[in-house]
């Protein structure tokens, strides 16, 4: 059968790896274009990004970033006061905990990929690695892509988060979208995460896309036309938590405070499910969408 002449790119990359092997072992047994993103101070995270490469996946890392609201944090999570020497140690043990990875997204983040220095010094770090980074899109006013000009970095961006609910039906719906925004943008990248129900979801729909729908490598879409959402039309995203890994990952120490400095009102991630949440959520996604 010859290919279709205008395929959709679609990339799938399941993050927070490094915690569960059960279900990411389950998450590596799927087809090896799917990616997946490692957290670099997770008890598995060599054996896992080692695996996943072993097996054909592309591996990111998967860095965590300073959340607006106070939540648990993994440790090294970066923040926008952090000075440059403390985030290019925190990178380089990232790269040197995962091995294997040849981009890097972000763990929450909505403090600190809205903050175009803190962004900046992440960029300058990234730049002496062979590294792109994928805006998990935390938060609408993401700085990464402008702070990236000039440093080399490729960045690319989150369309479609899988699992926000782990309702199997919910996911499904999700996936159906990414396939839809892949088909009228030419492509798209979803994430989701090592959910029983989300494997599931996976394992029922990956096998069985649409003739014009091609899985890809989130590194095919590096060169794809990006939009700069640095300075969006309204200030009411509410920032997005999609870690759903509370029960396992555990806080190495209490929650940070929250900052002062932050010029978004909170809106806490931790609130993401309310209805008024996903309101504003399907707001941004509606001035976010290129037609
Ligand atoms: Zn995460």
């Amino acid at each position: 059968m010859a290919a279709p002449a205008f395929a959709g790119k679609l990339a799938i990359v399941i993050d927070d790896f490094g915690y569960r092997p059960q279900t990411e072992n389950q998450v590596l047994a799927l087809p090896a274009t799917l990616s997946v993103a490692v957290l670099p101070n997770a008890p598995h995270a060599r054996e896992m990004a080692t695996k996943a490469h072993n097996s054909g996946h592309e591996v990111l890392i998967h860095l965590p970033m300073a959340p607006l609201s106070k939540q648990p944090l993994e440790k090294d999570t970066l923040r926008p006061e952090m000075n440059s020497d403390e985030i290019d140690r925190i990178i380089r043990e990232a790269v040197n905990n995962v091995p294997f990875a040849v981009g890097l997204n972000n763990h929450m983040g909505s403090a600190m990929t809205s903050n175009l220095f803190g962004m900046e010094k992440v960029m300058q770090s990234l730049s002496r690695y062979n590294l792109y980074f994928l805006d998990s899109m935390t938060i609408g006013n993401s700085q990464a892509l402008r702070a990236s000009s000039g440093t080399g970095v490729k960045v690319i961006k989150r369309k479609v988060f899988l699992d926000d609910t782990q309702n199997e039906a919910d996911i499904r719906y999700q996936f159906n979208r990414a396939i839809q925004l892949a088909r009228r943008n030419g492509s798209a990248i979803a994430i989701g995460h090592p959910h029983p129900s989300t494997v599931r979801v996976l394992q029922q729909m990956i096998y069985s896309l649409p003739p014009d729908i091609t899985l890809v490598r989130p590194s095919s879409l590096l060169n794809e036309p990006q939009v700069d959402t640095s300075t969006p039309p309204k200030n009411t995203q509410p920032p997005r938590n999609p870690f759903r890994g509370v029960k396992l990952c555990k806080a190495k120490k209490p929650p940070e405070p929250v900052y002062a400095t932050r010029f978004f009102t909170v809106i806490g991630e931790s609130i993401s499910q309310s209805t008024l949440v996903q309101y504003y959520q399907h707001q941004w996604q509606g001035w976010n969408k290129k037609d």
